[in-house]
């Protein structure tokens, strides 16, 4: 039986307060999986795996990860118990092309992953594997990688990257959430959909470049790069739209994009 093509995405996750609480964007995770097939597996890459070498949770049962400081108690109670599956983990070592010991026994789902996950499947059924960001990968080799997990779209797989277009924490308004976005924020961002509605992916690699103020928007890559590995899942015949706009905290991007 064929379900077609399961969409991919780029999820937002912004700060760890989203978990508890209920907003426009919370609100836009909810309504997602209403608009998709519904999954067998989901496979997540975080901002917050980064590794030497690409890594695979392969355990049966992950942990919830709790990796943020300073955060209301409540938010270390919530756990996120979605079985794992090491066929699943199995099935992406294989078309990656990555040998048994890139299957990481002691992982379990960290923040970037639950957190919005928690919004979209709450009873947690689906099984989850996180894919970790290998750092010693240029921009376009993430976009190859992604590329090469196209067959498990075909398996009823969802792949999400979850990380923030524009992600500068030290520039974050800690005590507005609705906090106007910074002019350079909202130009980088709109960069990067200009890219995805003109058919520019490719040039998503090339941000330092070619996007205007890349080193505010872009300190650090963790949180950009899971977007280039769903760029380089699309399909020439494929549509790509975002699902949801929009900043908090003055610079957070909190642009979702779903691929076919
Ligand atoms: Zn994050």
């Amino acid at each position: 039986m064929t379900i077609g093509r399961m969409p991919a995405l780029f999820l937002a996750h912004g700060s760890p307060m989203n978990i508890i609480e209920r907003n426009a964007f919370t609100e836009a995770l909810a309504q997602m999986p209403h608009d998709l097939p519904h999954p067998e597996g989901i496979v997540v890459i975080s901002a917050h795996w980064q590794s030497r070498g690409t890594r695979v949770t392969c355990t049966e049962h992950p942990r919830t990860i709790h990796d943020f400081v300073g955060f209301p108690e409540e938010l270390y109670r919530i756990g996120y118990p979605a079985p794992g599956s090491p066929r699943l983990a199995r099935r992406v070592q294989e078309v990656l092309g990555l040998d048994d010991d890139s299957g990481d026994q002691q992982r379990g789902l960290d923040h970037g992953a639950w957190s919005v996950l928690h919004h979209m499947y709450p009873l947690a059924f689906t099984p989850v594997v996180q894919l970790s960001l290998d750092v010693s990968l240029t921009p376009a080799q993430r976009m190859q990688m992604g590329r090469r997990l196209l067959p498990l779209r075909d398996e009823g797989i969802l792949i999400i990257g979850s990380g923030n277009i524009v992600h500068n924490l030290g520039l974050v308004d800690f005590e507005d959430e609705g906090a106007r976005p910074y002019a350079w924020a909202e130009a980088f961002d709109g960069w990067v959909d200009s890219c995805l509605t003109s058919d520019r992916l490719d040039d998503l690699a090339r941000y330092e470049d070619l996007a205007p103020s890349a080193e505010l928007a872009v300190p650090t890559d963790e949180h950009y790069t899971p977007l280039l590995y769903v760029a380089g899942l699309c399909q020439p015949d494929e549509l790509v739209a975002t699902v949801f706009a929009g900043f908090q905290n003055a610079s957070l991007s909190m642009r979702c994009v779903r691929v076919g």
